[in-house]
């Protein structure tokens, strides 16, 4: 382990210790700004919230974007209800805020976009050109990235590609591209029913529930064989498909309940069809729907650059440390998406699972633990693969193939 890898588990240690919830992440984006500024980068902080952009200016040339979130989460609301396990990690580094802890990697996920900017920031005569790398906060609720590409951070920067990481539960060491995949768009409905009709509204529940492909998994031994299968090239192939359906009633003060519904759905091009269906559904038992917004868009991650980053990183780290992925994990969203429509690029999965001493990596679980080798691992195969994206694109622009 080198002294920087150790230098990235102190640092995960420190934001672990004291997570923040989305758009509350104060310390954690001044500790982000410290250590940015330390490594020489041009830091500007508050950009859409606590988020940060710091930019790495090695030559003239292309630039290519990186970004990390900062976020905890929500330990009573937002972690699937699964058994403990008989492991417990508190090494000391535990959460110290009551109810919140980092269960979805995003501690890793920021070190580890520190240690790229860091190692980097050291080898800038192998740099073509520039890097931006963007700490976000607020992923949980889905508003960060809105918040921070709203401040014209794409305009002013100019980034042809996006990449980032997310902990996933396959083996640490293991980096996974999902070429033309990635995690599902989400939909919110509010079903408006005839005054005083249980009957309708659980109609409307059970007709509503059959429109889903996959359910919630219940338990870590049937969320990993999921999250397996999209490795398997025959069963991902007959996932191509996946709709989620989560429901739960809203109770309004003096006024009859509201059920709603939530649809995590793949590919986003069903959205249309799925409100059509749910509004035949409320429409039958004499109700409406509501939409209160669009359809939050699912993650893609491009074809060509996930294909390219996993030969890259298949030369550059062994083939065995290089996974394809070939189906979109079903449950979790995520709002990487919407930089993704700013400039092609993609999310991989960080491998920070480890079997053997009970480490399951898996995010947004009671007893989510990552193996931090992956930490030391992520920041190598992330600055070696933009490295390279600034040789090839600026040699596409040498060559004219890129204006
Ligand atoms: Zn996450």
């Amino acid at each position: 382990m080198t002294n920087l890898d150790e230098d990235l588990i102190a640092l995960r240690r420190e934001i672990h210790s004291r997570p923040e919830l989305a758009g509350e992440e104060r310390e954690t984006a001044g500790l982000v700004a410290e250590q940015l500024r330390a490594a020489g980068l041009e830091v500007t902080t508050g950009v859409g919230g606590h988020g940060i952009v710091a930019v790495l200016d090695a030559s003239a040339g292309p630039t290519v974007g990186y970004r990390a979130d900062m976020d905890a989460v929500d330990a009573q609301t937002n972690v699937l209800p699964f058994p403990l396990s008989d492991r417990t990690f508190d090494d000391g580094f535990a959460s110290r805020v009551p109810g919140v802890a980092h269960l979805c990697g995003h501690d890793l996920h920021t070190a580890i976009g520190i240690g790229v900017a860091r190692t980097l920031a050291q080898n800038t005569e192998s740099l073509r050109g520039r890097l931006v790398f963007v700490f976000q906060p607020a992923e949980e609720n889905l508003q960060g990235a809105r918040a921070m590409l709203e401040t014209g951070l794409v305009q002013k920067h100019a980034p042809s590609e996006f990449y980032a990481v997310h902990c996933a539960p396959f083996p640490a060491g293991t980096i996974t591209v999902s070429p033309g995949y990635g995690l599902p768009g989400l939909d919110h409905m509010r079903i408006i029913l005839p005054a005083g009709d249980d009957a309708a509204a659980a109609a409307v529940a059970a007709e509503v529930d059959k429109l889903g492909t996959v359910v919630f998994p219940r338990s870590i031994d049937e969320y990993n064989s999921r999250f397996r299968a999209v490795l398997d090239p025959e069963i991902a192939a007959s996932i191509q498909e996946s709709i989620c359906v989560a429901q739960w009633t809203e109770q309004p003060e003096g006024a009859q309940p509201i059920p709603n519904v939530i649809l995590r759905v793949w590919p986003q091009e069903l959205h249309t069809e799925l409100r059509q269906q749910v509004e035949q559904i409320a429409a039958a038992v004499g109700g409406h729907v509501e939409f209160p917004g669009d359809p939050f868009p699912a993650m893609v991650n491009s074809a060509e650059l996930s294909t390219a980053a996993g030969r890259y990183l298949s030369a550059a780290l062994g083939p065995e440390s290089v996974a394809w992925c070939g189906a979109s994990w079903p449950f979790n969203c995520e709002d990487f998406a919407l930089f993704l429509h700013q400039a092609p690029g993609a999310q991989f999965y960080l491998g920070v699972a480890d079997a053997e001493s009970g480490i399951n990596g898996a995010p947004h679980t009671p007893d989510f633990a990552a193996d931090e080798r992956a930490i030391g691992h992520g920041v190598r195969a992330m600055s070696g693969l933009l490295t390279d994206r600034l040789a090839t694109l600026s040699a596409d622009v040498a060559d004219g193939r890129r204006a």
